[in-house]
């Protein structure tokens, strides 16, 4: 039997483990953390929204077939022409191996972004933001300084926009708890014109009035050109000073990708085939954040989680078809269902197949695709055991 290895737990990773494991198919998966987190919802408990249990799941507990290894180790170095991989404690060689590696930020040479600002990209991360908020309450009941009452949300990508949904609606009571009577300000700053710009004008339109009627400063065609300790300095010279500042600006791939010497796009991703192949590997497949995989239109599909688990369901199936009965791969045709953006707890806004919705229904349906996601990955067992999410 082949040995089938996969690196990284996220979407486009634990999907594809759990559908070997469906077919009975022999594998490894390695992962840096023993848990997989649920990535594009990660700005509800960052943003004070439940508790961080009902955010992640612990891999053994999706993976509980005795054809399903997992392993709990770092990758450092992936060298596809000795068919090996290097982690923290020693090679793992393999026969085709999976790359879902996930994305890192994207912070476009702007000096002193790295250093002197917070990410929502991991559950460790989302921790991180929500305690540095409420610290920044704290301390201003001590020091009085405004800049502990700033937050500055770079980028009104899902990300920006989702994250900041949120604080309009904890921020108000972490006030209250506190008993600060001064106004918190939220800034989002956008380099482009628009927020939200894979959304329709009209759709852009209505998230804009909700979050502005919630308090959220929009501000768009405002472009971050340098940040310090403390403070944003945008083009037009303007300098905002902020006691918290949270990049969402864009992701690139993770760097051990280029690294491993694949054929990349500019945003590190490796080129690959519709089989997800990379170029000149046909046992390596690249899937999810870490791909570059072309549409019908010869465009590279961004980077959703929806692509992500499309690509690990389809490789699984792929790889069961090779190893078990050499069946020719089948070429993926991705099925676009759609972009949903929470803005708080109870409305939203988006498209579903092609269809406009916005309000309560887009909540209700970004909830639907929530336990759609969790019955996928761990039937109604995971359901149940992460009913928390949905408490508010
Ligand atoms: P993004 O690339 O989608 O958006 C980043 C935004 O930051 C852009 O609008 C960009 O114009 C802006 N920006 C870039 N440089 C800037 C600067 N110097 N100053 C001010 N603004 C600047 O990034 P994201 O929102 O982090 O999302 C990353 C990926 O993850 C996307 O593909 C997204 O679809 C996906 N995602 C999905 C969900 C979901 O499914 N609900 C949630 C979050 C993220």
């Amino acid at each position: 039997m082949k040995k089938i290895v996969i690196l990284g737990a996220g979407y486009a990773g634990m999907i594809c483990a759990v559908n070997l494991q469906k077919r009975h198919m022999p594998f490894t998966l390695i992962n840096k953390h023993s848990y997989h987190y649920f990535t594009t919802i990660l700005h509800e408990p960052a943003g004070g929204r439940n508790d961080f249990d009902d955010y992640s799941v612990d891999i053994t507990y999706l993976l509980d077939s005795p054809t399903s290894t997992f392993s709990k180790e770092e990758v450092v170095e992936i060298r596809p022409h000795d068919n090996k991989v290097v982690s923290k404690s020693g090679e793992i060689l393999y026969d085709l191996l999976v790359v879902a590696l996930g994305n890192a930020p994207e912070y476009f040479g702007i000096a002193g972004l790295a250093e002197n600002s917070l990410l929502l990209r991991s559950l460790e991360s989302a921790k991180t933001i929500r305690k540095h908020i409420e610290d920044q309450i704290k301390l201003y009941k001590e020091d009085h300084n405004p800049a502990h009452l700033k937050i500055v949300v770079g980028g009104a990508g899902l990300t920006g926009i989702e994250l900041c949904g949120e604080l309009s609606e904890w921020i108000p009571q972490l006030r209250s708890n506190y008993h600060i009577l001064e106004e918190v300000d939220i800034i989002n700053l956008e380099a482009a014109p628009m927020i939200l710009p894979m959304l329709d004008a009209a759709l852009q339109e209505q998230a804009r009035d909700v979050l502005t009627k919630k308090g959220v400063q929009l501000r768009t065609s405002e472009k971050i050109v340098r940040v310090n300790p403390g403070e944003v300095e945008l083009a037009s010279g303007e300098k905002v000073e902020a006691s918290t500042i949270i990049w969402t600006g864009g992701v690139r791939a993770n760097p051990l990708v280029a690294a491993a010497g694949f054929t990349c796009d500019p945003r590190g991703r490796a080129k690959v085939n519709e089989y997800f192949q990379a170029e000149g590997f046909d046992n390596v497949f690249v899937l999810g954040d870490s791909a570059c995989l072309l549409g019908a239109d010869g465009k590279p599909y961004p980077p959703t989680a929806q692509l992500a688990q499309q690509m690990g369901e389809h490789c699984a199936k792929n790889i069961t078809g090779l190893v078990l009965s050499d069946h020719p791969l089948k070429p993926f045709v991705f099925h676009y269902m759609g972009t949903l953006a929470s803005l708080g707890s109870e409305v939203g806004v988006g498209n579903v197949k092609g269809i406009k919705t916005r309000g309560v229904p887009a909540n209700l349906l970004k909830e639907a695709s929530k336990a759609k996601y969790l019955f996928n990955l761990g039937g109604f067992r995971l359901l149940a055991d992460k009913r928390g999410q949905f408490t508010r």
